[in-house]
């Protein structure tokens, strides 16, 4: 094999995509069109909205006022559901805004907030009542908010949201809490592994680059519902750099290894030949209201907003598709059809991908939600190796 270019860092999420199907990480250091959604944006929101309250300057503030905390955080919230909406419209593929989701996402804030009044000793208390001496010893408790962690040899790295001291009783720091906040669903029992494995991987870098570190424990925090789930196991440094060193890029792109659960939200779909072919042989689930297909577009109205299509098949590993008999009528409005009527204006030829096709009515329904992208399976990495 060809050996990567540069150096690249390992990050569990980039970990977890290699291990769900290398192709898939392959594919996403491409630099192929990104995409976004709604859950991305409120966390991001959430978690930058935290990193600010944790960093406020508080100088000069009477400690015993009471009743500034709401609406400190429903501003800072607002700025950053801001920028993060300015941030999705920049990014290539991204469905519709829901602004209606900006409560969903001052209920998590106010979820991550409750969690450190818990770490920090104030049981049950409400924003209002947190007074400006209060938060300042929060802000004391937090010994870093939203950082970077490396590996001394640079090869693993982690975005750490949050490290706090681990108090006891009286208030004395006995241990550090490296606490990551999610924004998704909790888990029903213990973190899932993926998560774990963040987690401790996080924990052994702040070990390794700390020799005289005290106790430190691994917590992720789900600001749905103020929970805390505590990661335990052993240290995976070790490992997470065998998969630094599979995971160096090469030309050539990495074996795909197509399977419902990471093919199911895989976003890179368009340039993969692997999927259809793994369909084609029964071993991707087809069932479900919303499904992905490759078409040739058989015939389209002026306005874009119905068109005939026909799928296609996989001819080859290479991505080729032959055409079946299987017509279908597609009804596109809104993203789906300004992406359709592009791919038309350019007079593609080729193949298209449809992602996320509702399929549940007599003619297929495109809207807001889907992919509409010309169907470009990529073999070889675009990217400069000489
Ligand atoms: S579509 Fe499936 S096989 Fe292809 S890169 Fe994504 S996860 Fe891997």
């Amino acid at each position: 094999m060809a050996s990567g270019y540069g150096t690249h860092s390992l990050s569990p999420s980039s970990w977890n995509n290699f291990e769900a199907c290398p192709r898939k990480f392959w594919l996403s250091r491409q630099r192929l069109p990104r995409k976004t959604g709604m859950a991305a944006a409120l966390g991001t929101a959430v978690h930058d909205s935290v990193e600010d309250l944790c960093n406020l300057d508080l100088e000069g503030r009477d400690d015993n006022e009471t009743g500034w905390l709401p609406s400190m955080a429903k501003a800072i919230l607002t700025r950053q559901w801001e920028d993060e909406r300015e941030k999705f419209f920049k990014t290539p593929r991204h469905p519709k805004w829901k602004e209606d989701e900006f409560p969903g996402a001052q209920k998590q804030l106010i979820g991550a907030l409750n969690i450190l009044f818990k770490k920090a000793g104030y049981k049950q208390v409400s924003l209002s009542s947190i007074t400006i001496a209060q938060w300042k010893d929060i802000q004391e408790m937090v010994l870093a908010a939203e950082g970077t962690l490396r590996s001394s040899c640079g090869r693993l790295m982690g975005r750490l949201d949050l490290l706090v001291a681990d108090r006891d009783e009286e208030g004395n720091t006995i241990g550090w809490i490296v606490a990551d906040l999610k924004t998704g669903k909790p888990p029903d029992d213990e973190v899932y592994d993926t998560v774990s494995r963040q987690l401790r991987l996080y924990r052994d870098l702040l070990i390794d680059n700390n020799p005289n570190h005290p106790k430190i424990t691994a917590e992720g925090w789900y600001s749905k519902n103020s929970s805390v789930y505590v990661a335990e196991g052993p240290n995976v440094i070790d490992d997470a750099l065998v998969a630094w060193e599979a995971s160096q890029l090469t030309k050539e792109p990495f074996v795909a290894t197509p399977n419902s659960k990471a093919c199911g939200f895989c976003e890179w779909k368009a340039w993969c030949p692997e999927w259809p072919m793994a369909k084609a042989r029964g071993e991707l689930e087809s069932h479900g209201t919303f499904r992905d297909y490759v078409v040739k577009i058989i015939k389209l109205e002026d306005d874009c907003s119905v068109g005939l299509v026909e799928i296609m098949r996989p001819l080859d590993e290479l991505g080729n598709m032959v055409s079946t008999d299987q017509k279908y009528g597609v009804i596109f409005s809104g993203y789906a059809q300004d992406h359709i009527r592009k791919i038309s204006d350019l007079d593609w030829q080729g193949p298209v991908f449809l992602g996320g096709v509702n399929v549940s009515g007599s003619s297929w329904k495109m809207g807001d939600w889907c992919d509409v992208l010309p169907w470009e399976p990529l073999l070889e990495s675009k990217r400069d190796f000489n």
